[in-house]
């Protein structure tokens, strides 16, 4: 069968990952969160004692970085010199110092590459915030999914209140502004829509109506879905 790639960009809390995750469960194709990838760069920094903003430092790091994603049924797992740190990543400050290490273009050079490596050996469904201007800008499907700030700052709360924390809710949205900001206004591959990327707000859908609409989208434009 043809390989094909699906690609998915968005702000944070758009909703990108349980998407992804449920269209690759659905194609039986590999799903590639490439955030993690950002977060993995910004765990080993932050490990190393190094601030991720500080661009020479990390770069000095870079070459040592030894990262590793393995596709899994239901996701993915990231490996830092053989360590499952899947669970680790997912906090505020490794997300603030994904961004940040997101603004260094060697980094996005050397994560695009891996990127670009996976979507070649597999079909992939592949979200973050480049993949369809930057990282695969010949995918056969392009979707940029959006919501409304304060939509996407209760969503990443009741992810928070999920793992048994307590956050205040305009802190995560003052947060995710930070974030937005920082990720449309970098001078390299900042988060835009594609061309003829597929524009989805999700601020009044469900997961499952996004879902379904990826699917559609798909079988209008993969001969082989
Ligand atoms: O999607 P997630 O919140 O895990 O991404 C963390 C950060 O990594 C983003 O805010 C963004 O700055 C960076 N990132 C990126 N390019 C990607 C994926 C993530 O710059 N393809």
């Amino acid at each position: 069968m043809k390989k094909f790639a699906i690609a998915v960009d968005g702000p944070a809390g758009s909703g990108k990952s349980s998407v992804a995750k449920a269209v690759a469960k659905e194609l039986e194709i590999i799903y590639v969160d490439t955030g993690a990838m950002y977060r993995g760069v910004a765990y080993f920094c932050i490990q190393k004692g190094i601030d991720p903003s500080d661009e020479v430092s990390v770069l000095a790091l870079l070459e040592e970085i030894n990262l590793e994603i393995q596709p899994q049924k239901g996701g993915q797992r990231i490996l830092l010199d053989g360590e499952d740190i899947t669970s680790k990543i997912r906090t505020q400050e490794i997300g603030q110092g994904a961004s940040d290490v997101g603004k260094i273009q060697s980094v996005r050079q050397k994560l695009g590459d891996m990127q670009r490596d996976m979507a070649k050996r597999s079909s992939v469904i592949m979200d973050g915030r480049d993949i369809g201007t930057f990282v695969l800008p010949q995918a056969e499907v392009k979707i940029y999914m959006d919501a409304g700030v304060d939509e996407r700052a209760r969503r990443r709360m009741e992810e928070l209140e999920a793992k048994g924390e307590k956050p205040n809710f305009e802190t995560i949205r003052q947060e995710i502004i930070q974030r937005d900001e920082n990720d449309m206004n970098r001078v390299h591959s900042p988060l835009c829509k594609a061309e003829d990327a597929v524009y989805l707000d999700t601020t009044f859908m469900s997961i499952e109506e996004v879902v379904n609409k990826i699917l559609e989208i798909c079988k209008d434009k993969i001969s082989e879905v």
